[in-house]
């Protein structure tokens, strides 16, 4: 079973090659691929449009492997927090969240993350691997075909994926191409470049690759208006600055699918939630406006404390003169609805308790007692979802 192949990690490009080494013409790739990702197939002898020589074949060379769920947390309002198992103690999360227009998924893309950002439960836990292209998929795999199970319909449930969950997906590239490319294929689940988003940190040399490969919707989370605030929150600021970032998501405009990139901004008590901060943003989105119409948006997000992170949520009020400031300056702006709160969906918290990467802890505990403020605790999800 080892030296076969997850045909989970194959975009249909890589599937067709695959299918190629067994003596196998493309368009058999193509029906395999279908019924993998659109029918949710596992069994080879299911597959029964495909030769019997074929599935033969495959029985022996391949098999289509997703991820064992740990555990299914039901919120009341929808909400479905899935918490995976990927060895050696690691687990991820994926969460869908219903709405009445669509209905998304949010993706991890690493085991842990190595970005470190400050309010962020998964940050906290450090970075123990990539997950494979079929470990990503499986994550979109198995929650589409699950609730179309309970739907007990063949119709397309989750309209869009958002690489939100566990990691910075950016900083897994090679296996996430594969599985951006899976997600937007007509024969896998279809979805429009306008529905599929990637949010990083801002890898900039991988934002500008991205643009050229596979040029879908981009989330970049900003959470401060300075690089000396920037560098403290999210540490990959140190290598790319705010000025460069801004300019790299100038460049993806050229190619995104949207007219606007989303700034993601968590809001944090105290520490980047002023009136002054708002205004600094404002000065810099006008710093680096190209022409004069709206190419970002601000997506604020209330920070759900978490018992390492030392920080705390804005009061509500702190938000909405935040936006003010931001709307006034002509600015869309939205403060995200929170979601699942009675389940935690808290990204990277039911994955932590997994397991404890406890030198991380230390070494973030130890940062915060010489950079911002320390303050009182509590529990949550602090990224877009
Ligand atoms: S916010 Fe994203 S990039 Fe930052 S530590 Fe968390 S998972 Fe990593």
């Amino acid at each position: 079973m080892q030296s076969t192949a997850n045909l989970l990690d194959f975009d249909l490009q890589g599937l067709a090659a695959f299918c190629d080494q067994l003596g196998e013409k493309r368009f058999r790739a193509t029906q395999l691929f279908r019924w993998i990702h659109q029918r949710g197939a596992a069994d080879f002898d299911q597959m029964t449009d495909l030769a019997k020589s074929l599935r033969q074949k495959l029985s022996v060379h391949a098999r289509v492997e997703g991820l064992r769920p740990i555990s299914q947390h039901d919120s009341a309002d929808g909400t479905i927090k899935w918490l995976f198992d990927v060895g050696d103690g690691n687990a991820v999360e994926a969460v869908y969240i219903p709405e009445d227009d669509r209905g998304t998924l949010c993706v991890s893309s690493q085991a842990g993350c190595a970005v470190g950002c400050r309010f962020c439960s998964t940050g906290h836990q450090g970075f123990s691997r990539n997950l494979s292209t079929g470990e990503i998929i499986a994550q979109l795999w198995y929650a589409e075909h699950f609730l179309r199970r309970r739907a007990g319909s063949d119709e397309r449930v989750i309209s869009n994926v958002v690489m939100m969950g566990m990691g910075e997906p950016l900083q897994n590239y090679a296996n996430l191409l594969p599985a951006l490319r899976t997600m937007l294929d007509d024969h896998g689940y279809g979805l429009s470049r306008r529905r599929v988003t990637v949010s990083t940190s801002g890898v900039v040399p991988m934002m500008d690759r991205l643009a050229q490969d596979c040029p879908v919707a981009l989330a970049v989370s900003l959470h401060a208006p300075s690089d000396v605030l920037r560098d403290n929150l999210v540490p990959l600021n140190r290598k790319y600055p705010i000025d460069e970032l801004l300019e790299a998501c100038n460049r993806y405009l050229e190619f995104a699918p949207r007219d606007f990139i989303t700034f993601e901004y968590c809001m944090l008590d105290g520490v980047n939630d002023t009136a002054e901060h708002a205004r600094q943003l404002v000065e810099l989105v006008r710093r680096h406006a190209r022409g004069t119409g709206v190419w970002c948006k601000f997506n604020l997000i209330p920070f759900n404390p978490f018992p390492a992170s030392g920080l705390l949520r804005s009061p509500s009020e702190q938000v909405q003169a935040f936006a003010k400031v931001l709307l006034d300056a002509g600015i869309v702006t939205t403060v995200r609805k929170t979601r699942g709160d009675d389940i935690d969906a808290a990204c990277g918290q039911l994955a932590g308790d997994v397991k404890d990467r406890t030198r991380v802890a230390e070494r973030i505990a130890q940062q915060r007692s010489i950079e911002i403020k320390p303050v009182a605790v509590l529990t949550g999800n602090n990224k877009e979802a």
